[in-house]
């Protein structure tokens, strides 16, 4: 399989390629040069095979030679090593866990993924050089990246968080590992963070030095893998007469882009909703046809506060560029912070589940759907625990959530990070120290 560049002024490259690249020289992101076609008959069959042999099925067209099937096979199998459940929460809408991972949220599945791929990689390299992958943070990204890098070989972290902006666990999730994941803590934004680490990007003596790759959902090896729990879900899903409509809490457009993804590879779905807080600008989009950036709003679903979704290129190139195609599968659904805390309360008075705020923003968005489609069903993605997000649940709730066991220990262990204001010199003179 190779990948193209979505500005197409870069060479088609193969799947380790645009691992180790992230993305293409022309800044366009890279994209499988077609859609493996999954058969239906298997489709059909899913619950007789155990979930790393989905898992390996789906992804292995796009990794083609570049690792060895029985490598694939393990990296696949260790990237899903823990409960995926789809859980009922009442009669027409289920909740997609996904955040039983070591870091609780998501993201935890590409980054393990994406993180063995590289380690192997570079475990391949003749003159073992070294790749460091540097990223910025808002939060759960830099969790699950330090905790998939952790103690591979050959790779070096660097993760850049602003001060205070970050939930007790996850700063404890950044800052507590040592050995090959290092945490700076920027007195500034998120977006400071990410402007110093674009500079160092673009930085010749840098780069001259250091070999530099990202960790986000734009490198193919994050965004592909996300398949696997869409697939793992239709595996629990009872009515296979009805196709579940999928609502999926959505920021930089990553995970709702590896849904739609399997669904043109053969996975019954009935429609797609993105979810989104007040940083809505897909919608309109969809209704005016123009793309329009906009600053990201702060909201209580932080981690889906994007101006300029990233992923959303790729969605188009799914749907061969065509928007009426598009809207025919996916809608969008803004949804307020008022709205979100109302549903956080609602759901577990009705129903005693505890919602995080970015799954309240899912369901919320699921249930208006179903409420004009009345045979339909589906499920939303709840993409992180709620004891990441104490403040909001517990105010809706008045329920104090306990840490799960799994994570106890590192919010005893100490906080490990350097701080620096948001100056670039700073941060070039230490990655160059
Ligand atoms: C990253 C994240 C999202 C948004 O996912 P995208 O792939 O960027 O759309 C939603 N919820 C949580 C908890 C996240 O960490």
């Amino acid at each position: 399989m190779k990948y193209y560049s979505t500005n197409r002024q870069s060479p088609a490259v193969d799947f380790k390629a645009a691992t180790i690249k992230g993305q293409a020289p022309d800044k366009g992101l890279y994209f499988p040069e077609r859609i493996p076609q999954l058969d239906p008959a298997w489709i059909s069959e899913l619950n007789s095979f155990s979930p790393e042999e989905i898992a390996f099925r789906v992804i292995h067209p796009f990794v083609g030679q570049t690792i060895p099937d029985e490598k694939l096979y393990q990296i696949t199998s260790e990237a899903i090593q823990f409960p995926i459940p789809l859980v009922p929460v009442s009669e027409r809408i289920s909740s997609l866990e996904l955040f039983h991972g070591p870091t609780l949220a998501f993201k935890d599945v590409g980054a393990r993924f994406m993180s063995r791929c590289l380690g192997y990689f570079m475990s391949q390299s003749v003159n073992q050089q070294k790749v460091t992958v540097l990223v910025a943070t808002s939060g759960d990204t830099g969790g699950a990246v330090a905790s998939g890098f952790y103690e591979v070989e050959g790779v070096e972290v660097v993760i850049l968080y602003p001060a205070g902006k970050v939930s007790p666990v996850q700063e404890k999730q950044l800052t507590t590992l040592g050995k090959n994941i290092r945490a700076i803590e920027i007195e500034g934004t998120f977006d400071d963070c990410q402007q110093l680490v674009k500079q160092a990007f673009t930085d010749t003596a840098i780069n001259e030095k250091l070999f530099l790759t990202s960790a986000n959902s734009i490198n193919v090896a994050r965004w592909l893998p996300q398949q696997f729990y869409y697939f793992l879900a239709y595996r629990q899903w009872k009515e296979k007469d009805h196709s579940p409509v999928i609502a999926v809490p959505s920021g930089n457009f990553g995970n709702i882009c590896a849904g739609l993804l399997a669904m043109q590879s053969g996975l019954p779905v009935r429609h797609f909703i993105a979810a989104c807080n007040a940083n809505d600008m897909v919608s309109d989009f969809l209704s005016t046809g123009e793309w329009k950036p906009r600053p990201a709003v702060p909201t209580i679903s932080n981690a889906m506060d994007v101006g300029n979704p990233s992923n959303f290129i790729r969605i188009l190139e799914i749907f061969g560029l065509q928007v009426p195609a598009l809207k025919e599968k996916l809608s969008t659904c803004s949804i307020t912070d008022a709205e979100t805390m109302q549903t956080i309360s609602d759901v577990y008075a009705k129903f005693g589940y505890i919602l995080d705020p970015h799954g309240a923003v899912g369901y919320l968005a699921l249930e208006r759907h179903l409420a004009t489609n009345a045979s339909a069903k589906g499920f939303f993605l709840e993409t992180a625990h709620p004891v990441k997000f104490p403040e909001a649940v517990e105010q809706s709730t008045g329920v104090k959530i306990e840490i799960p066991s799994s994570i106890l220990h590192i919010m005893q262990k100490e906080k490990k990070a350097i701080r620096f204001q948001p100056d670039y010199t700073q941060l070039k003179d230490y990655l160059l120290g």
